[in-house]
């Protein structure tokens, strides 16, 4: 049986538990453990696939083609792991299950109750087989939501159904600074624990989201208020990038106080992956500046692996990176001025996409390196239909009904029903040898993840290509266009993929990692 570390939080949203879980993961990874990370959502979505990325921020696809909450992006970034449906779980989905099995009859005429239907539910999704030592549940939300509490009442019937010793409560708060009194106030921590305690939960181990270190004496009046050893008293620091949050817990012994919980040996840790990005924040560095023309920058976190895909690839290019948002809708090509490249991410809706059509002439006119990512690569076809090909009226079937559609819904589905039609999850495509996309991927079969219901209409593939824009990778049966390039363009690619969901800190992502390559020759 694995054991299993449920990450909560309290006094404010937005704390980084998401990051924390991963950083628990990694320490426990760098002593040689297997490590599994699952997301528990108490809001009632089914899953997030219909949520405006200025909600929760960006919606994060898995392997399996699963919408899901941006924090498994963290966990399989952080860990090297490949999550699944598996592993993100909302309350709108749980009880959806029970509702179900309820119609179907399964509960053979009992009275169907919170307890114990919706939490044997809960508790059965938190013990889905994995062949890890460690499974770490994040719970979303904050502790007192409404919705939460369900939650709350079935870790702690997990951790009783267990055995208290093979599950570890790890809870984040906040100790707000006082700028008058100069003072860092530990009050909402403790009430924070105090109602993590009136769900008959004690934490084993508190992280304290602070500006600075926490003294020991703070650390010993927080754990005298809540139960705990000074030592179990972690400062969760600012710090200005989140690679550096693993190793600002591994300085203050949170793998030992883990290892002493479950019964294991102390052991120290191989931190020197993380370490060599830290060592790349510190360096001097010249800098490559990025415009990404997007429309969802009013949320930080809408582009949420988009910033880390292009922040993986400047360190494998040892270059500091500047993203500079630059917005579609009042796009001009002044705002590109200052840019060693061009990306255009994805994106759904006609806002903003003149904005991006002409930013892709833009990059192709002036040989600014060019990056297309899902409606990218899309704007990228249009434009170069229109301007190059000389077709006018070319557009996506997304956004004019009379037009020439060189963008479409290609695949068998329904065109009056729209939902739930999407692409979704991990693709092959086959690479066309000898062209920018097999160099820089360094094969000619590979796989992708995709979340879109528009493609590249085939049909036009010979029009296109007559005038320079050739389509260097497609689906194994010929029919979807998944890359297109331009080779007399010094760097001009795009993908109806989304090669940010697959970048590793530690490695990038081929394809991010040429783009910034090409930004860095300009
Ligand atoms: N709106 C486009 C489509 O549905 C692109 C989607 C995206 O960029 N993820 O195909």
């Amino acid at each position: 049986m694995p054991r299993y570390i449920f990450v909560t939080g309290g006094v404010v949203s937005s704390l980084g538990k998401g990051v924390s879980a991963a950083s628990l993961g990694a320490l426990l990874q760098s002593r040689g453990y297997s490590v599994h990370v699952r997301k528990f959502d108490p809001y009632l979505n089914i899953d997030p696939g219909t949520m405006s990325p200025l909600q929760h921020g960006e919606v994060y696809v898995t392997n399996d083609g699963f919408e899901t909450d941006l924090d498994l992006g963290y966990y399989e970034r952080f860990l090297g792991i490949k999550l699944s449906r598996n592993d993100s779980c909302s309350g709108g989905r749980i009880y959806w299950e029970v509702l179900n099995a309820e119609r179907r009859g399964d509960y053979l005429g009992a009275t169907v109750q919170m307890i114990p239907h919706v939490s044997n539910k809960i508790k059965e999704h938190i013990a889905l087989p994995t062949d890890t030592d460690f499974v770490i549940c994040e719970i979303g939300g904050t502790v007192g939501d409404i919705e939460q509490k369900i939650f709350l009442e079935s870790i702690r019937q997990f951790a009783n159904d267990v055995g208290r010793r093979n599950v570890l409560f790890a809870h984040l708060a906040l100790a707000p600074y006082l700028e008058q009194s100069g003072e860092l106030k530990t009050k909402p921590t403790q009430m924070s624990v105090r109602r993590l305690l009136e769900n008959g939960i004690q934490a084993d181990m508190l992280f304290v989201r602070s500006p600075r270190m926490l003294t020991s004496e703070e650390r010993a009046k927080i754990g005298m208020f809540c139960n705990l050893p000074a030592k179990n008293v972690i400062t969760s620091m600012n710090v200005d990038n989140i690679y550096k949050i693993p190793i600002v817990y591994d300085e203050q012994d949170v793998f030992a106080i883990m290892a002493e919980h479950f019964g294991l040996p102390n052991a120290n840790g191989d931190m020197s992956k993380l370490k060599k990005i830290e060592h790349h924040l510190n360096a001097d560095l010249p800098t490559c500046t990025i415009g990404v023309v997007g429309k969802y920058f009013d949320v930080a976190d809408a582009y949420k692996s988009l910033n880390e895909a292009l922040f993986h690839a400047s360190v494998q290019n040892n270059v500091h990176l500047k993203i500079k948002k630059i917005d579609a809708e009042h796009f001009t090509p002044e705002d590109c001025a200052d840019v060693d490249g061009i990306l255009i991410p994805g994106g759904f809706g006609t806002r903003g996409v003149d904005g991006k059509i002409a930013a892709a002439t833009y990059a192709r006119e002036n040989n600014i390196p060019f990056m297309g990512i899902c409606l990218g690569m899309q704007v990228a076809v249009i434009e170069f239909m229109r301007n190059v090909v000389g077709d006018k009226n070319a557009n996506s079937t997304e956004f004019a009904k009379n037009c020439t559609p060189v963008i479409d819904i290609m695949a068998d589905c329904d065109k009056e029903n729209m939902g739930g039609t999407l692409r979704l999850g991990a693709y092959p495509c086959e690479i066309k040898p000898g062209t920018l996309a097999e160099k820089i991927w360094g094969s000619t079969s590979i796989s992708e993840r995709h979340r879109h219901r528009y493609e590249v209409n085939i049909k036009y593939k010979d029009e296109l290509e007559k005038a320079g824009m050739i389509i260097s990778g497609i689906s194994p049966d010929g029919k979807l266009p998944e890359i297109i390039e331009i080779p007399s363009h010094p760097f001009f690619i795009a993908g109806q993929f989304h090669p940010e969901f697959q970048s590793s800190p530690f490695s990038g992502h081929p394809m991010f990692n040429a783009f910034i390559a090409a930004a860095k020759r300009k």
